[in-house]
């Protein structure tokens, strides 16, 4: 590995594209004959206004964003976006949930604090170990909208289709899969993702809406909770996280490079599946969610016994392989493999992994 750098398994901040560091390396004293570091400009320049315009332009390119969705840069992370959706898409006061695991949870308790909340699907009954049948679900006509996390980071699982919305304007949290796969935006009203899983550093969300929902007249709410502030003002009411915005915009080019998404999604399968068969024939280890909702992000595992699980993060540690122990919620093994880690990092992994379970007698 180039710069004695290690294959860094994290859930988020996670690692990024070696080539995008690179260069970045390379601008940081001095971007572009512009005699300063992107951190040191002012967010009004020219300079980085070319920053800001391709960032949004190569995001439209890859994703296929139509013309009546607004791209927004906001910061708050993707847990502020909890709040912002109900504030501002509830109008009937009622919207509907599928709870899926923490994130979606953690989505549902704050919507509550807005209006009503029906759960109309949840996979709580088995840990979150599937995503709920929702092909036929019981959505009142009243309701604003239909909320999904479509990849939960933190118990593994993945919507393998876009539930039923019926009519209803389907809102996704995609924070740990943005980019990793095409999407068709315009089956969304909203998406929204934090970008520190897939794209980039920590501290921004990238909001994908409808041009419909951004609603006038929200008097009673905070100017800067406010869609249309943000609309409006090309995401820069305020300073934004411009150093953020830059990096996500290498990314961004760094993925077209590479043949977009549809390139990308074929690397993720192969590298997913690298793990998940070793997984599927391990007599020590084995996946804890439902083979048709596997996520391709986040690949949680298990032995059936905590303390030979942390005897496993140990061992891959010791290794050389950062940060798999699982979320402090769920426990047991969370390799996080997003867009920027290597099919080699995930082969090496599986390496050290069968080593363990050969020197624990279970092979
Ligand atoms: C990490 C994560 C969040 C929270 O992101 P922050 O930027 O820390 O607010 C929300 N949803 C999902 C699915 C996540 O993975």
């Amino acid at each position: 590995m180039k710069y004695g750098r290690t294959y860094n398994f994290s859930a988020g901040p996670a690692t990024m594209p070696e080539p995008v560091l690179e260069e970045i390396r390379d601008e940081m004293m001095n971007y572009r004959g512009s005699g300063m570091c992107v951190m040191e400009m002012s967010h009004r320049s020219k300079v980085f206004q070319q920053i800001a315009d391709e960032a949004e332009q190569d995001l439209r390119d890859l994703m296929g964003i139509p013309d009546n969705y607004k791209v927004l840069f906001i910061q708050g992370g993707a847990t502020l976006q909890f709040s912002m959706v109900p504030m501002n898409l509830m109008k009937n006061g009622l919207a509907c949930y599928v709870e899926t695991g923490a994130w979606s949870k953690k989505a549902i308790a704050e919507a509550k604090r807005v209006g009503e909340v029906k759960v109309v699907a949840s996979s709580k009954d088995k840990n979150y170990s599937y995503v709920p049948d929702c092909s036929d679900l019981d959505i009142p006509d009243e309701a604003d909208y239909l909320y999904i996390c479509e990849n939960e980071t933190i118990h593994g699982n993945t919507f393998p289709t876009l539930p039923n919305a019926k009519g209803h304007v389907l809102v996704s949290d995609q924070s740990s899969m943005f980019l990793s796969r095409p999407c068709n935006v315009s089956d969304y009203g909203l998406i929204y993702a934090g970008v520190q899983k897939n794209v980039g550093p920590a501290g921004m969300v990238i909001v994908i809406i409808r041009e419909d929902l951004i609603r006038d007249g929200l008097d009673d709410l905070p100017i800067y909770l406010r869609y249309k502030t943000h609309a409006d003002a090309d995401s820069m009411y305020n300073t934004p996280n411009c150093w953020c915005m830059y990096v996500c915009g290498k990314v961004f080019k760094y993925l077209k490079s590479i043949g977009g998404l549809s390139e990308m999604e074929k690397i993720n399968q192969a590298k997913a599946k690298v793990l998940y068969d070793f997984l599927d024939q391990s007599k020590l280890f084995h996946g804890t969610v439902d083979k048709k909702d596997r996520s391709l992000m986040n690949v949680t595992f298990v032995t059936g016994d905590a303390d030979l699980d942390a005897a496993t993060v140990a061992y891959t540690k010791a290794a050389g392989f950062e940060n798999l122990k699982g979320h402090r919620s769920v426990g047991g093994l969370r390799a996080s493999i997003y867009n920027a880690m290597p099919q080699a990092g995930v082969e090496a992994l599986v390496d050290c992994l069968a080593r363990f379970e050969r020197e624990h007698g279970k092979e």
